[in-house]
């Protein structure tokens, strides 16, 4: 275990059903813009959000597309600063809430999103308020220093990290995650699920953050399946949205791993949503960790009742089936030509090197090639 360690996350979590309910107590200023995106607007739920707040100037923009384009982020940067926003609201799933992060910085920072990427320039110290309120079961978004955007220029996704970017507030209210259908249920819910592990066998893993990970992932084993086909079970979806939360501070301090890595390159190049681009290297993953943290990968085996490594990895592998998500590359339509190119891309973000053991690309390229 890491006994030297950084715990830093200063965000204030509003944890509650129905605690939207009271989103006008929390803004501030009088300009308020609400990021979200088209299907949300169409469900009316960023209308309900706006009918919370009274006597402000409310504005919703509602065009963030799932993996956010830095030109969506510009778009909606140009609206709030025309109306002088004060307060920025994301609600959604990661885009909607990862969309709002970069806008409410852009308001007082000069130029374009692009401009940033790669830490060619530094936001300013951000002026707005900074709500994100969830509505996937998730990302852990609302508690993360990061935004993930896709720099359309080169094709790939561009994660940044800036302390700029911890919300204010964020308010978690499992009620809105009713409407999730069971896609987006089952992939949100396995994207948590690997923040989790990731953030457990992180080599930079921390002792809070591990006890906030093996909660999270008992959690989310103990009830997944059951929001899945019961997406009405308020104890499940209440748990569902903790968890995610709680792998959200967790990851938050340690930064993800492969899996991460390599969901790169499965959403830019094949389209999978983010959970599913995380979740089909999962059970190959749980293996390989196994080299590199024999030890601390036997405690979480015995904290979530499992006596095997291999038995834990098929576990896994079938309730992802369970829950109708793709466990084979193949799948996903990849060839196995395809491999080698997916493995050198996914070797890039430089958070590979945070998984456990000796990674080198052979032996990603093999662990690719077993899930083919
Ligand atoms: P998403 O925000 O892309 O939304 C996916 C779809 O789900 C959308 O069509 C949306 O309308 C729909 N949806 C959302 N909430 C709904 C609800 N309650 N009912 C019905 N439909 C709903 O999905 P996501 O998986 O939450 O976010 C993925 C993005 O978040 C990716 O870009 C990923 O890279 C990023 N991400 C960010 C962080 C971070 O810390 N910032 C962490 C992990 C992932």
């Amino acid at each position: 275990m890491n006994n030297s360690f950084t715990y830093f996350m200063p965000t204030k979590i509003q944890f509650e059903c129905g605690a939207v309910k009271k989103l006008g107590e929390h803004v501030s200023g009088e300009n308020i813009l609400i990021v979200t995106d088209p299907f949300l607007y169409k469900i009316e739920v960023a209308q309900q959000m706006a009918g919370y707040i009274q006597g402000k100037n409310v504005h919703i923009f509602s065009e963030v597309e799932p993996n956010p384009s830095g030109e969506t982020v510009d778009l909606g940067a140009a609206l709030a600063r025309e109306i002088k926003a004060d307060c920025i609201i994301g609600i959604g799933g990661g885009s909607s809430l990862d969309t709002a992060k970069a806008i409410s910085c852009l308001i007082h920072s000069e130029g374009s999103i692009y401009d940033y990427f790669g830490g060619k320039k530094q936001l300013l110290p951000r002026v707005a308020k900074l709500i994100c309120i969830p509505t996937t079961a998730g990302t852990g978004s609302e508690v993360t220093n990061v935004g993930v955007y896709t720099d359309k220029k080169v094709g790939a996704k561009m994660p940044m990290v800036t302390p700029e970017f911890w919300p204010d507030l964020a308010i978690v209210d499992p009620e809105l995650t009713y409407t999730l259908p069971l896609s987006a249920t089952a992939s949100t819910g396995m994207d948590a699920f690997c923040h989790a592990i990731e953030a457990y066998w992180n080599i930079q893993s921390q002792p809070m953050c591990d006890f906030l990970a093996m909660g999270a992932m008992e959690l989310i084993i103990q009830n997944i399946k059951t929001v899945c086909y019961e997406p009405s079970h308020i104890e499940a979806r209440k748990n569902m949205a903790m968890a995610s939360m709680m792998a959200g501070v967790a990851f938050s301090q340690t930064r993800t791993t492969g899996i991460h890595a390599l969901s790169f390159p499965l959403t830019n190049l094949y389209g999978a949503n983010h959970g599913t681009a995380c979740s089909i290297t999962l059970p190959a993953f749980i293996k390989l960790s196994y080299e590199g943290a024999k030890e601390k990968m036997d405690k979480l085996l015995g904290y979530l009742g499992f006596n095997d490594i291999v038995k834990f990895a098929q576990y896994i592998e079938d309730l992802l089936k369970d829950i109708k998500m793709p466990t084979r590359l193949s799948e996903l339509g990849i060839k196995e030509e395809e491999v080698e190119r997916i493995a050198e891309i996914g070797m890039k973000p430089n958070i590979m090197y945070l998984t456990p053991g000796e990674i080198s690309k052979e032996k990603i390229h093999h662990l690719l090639q077993s899930i083919l």
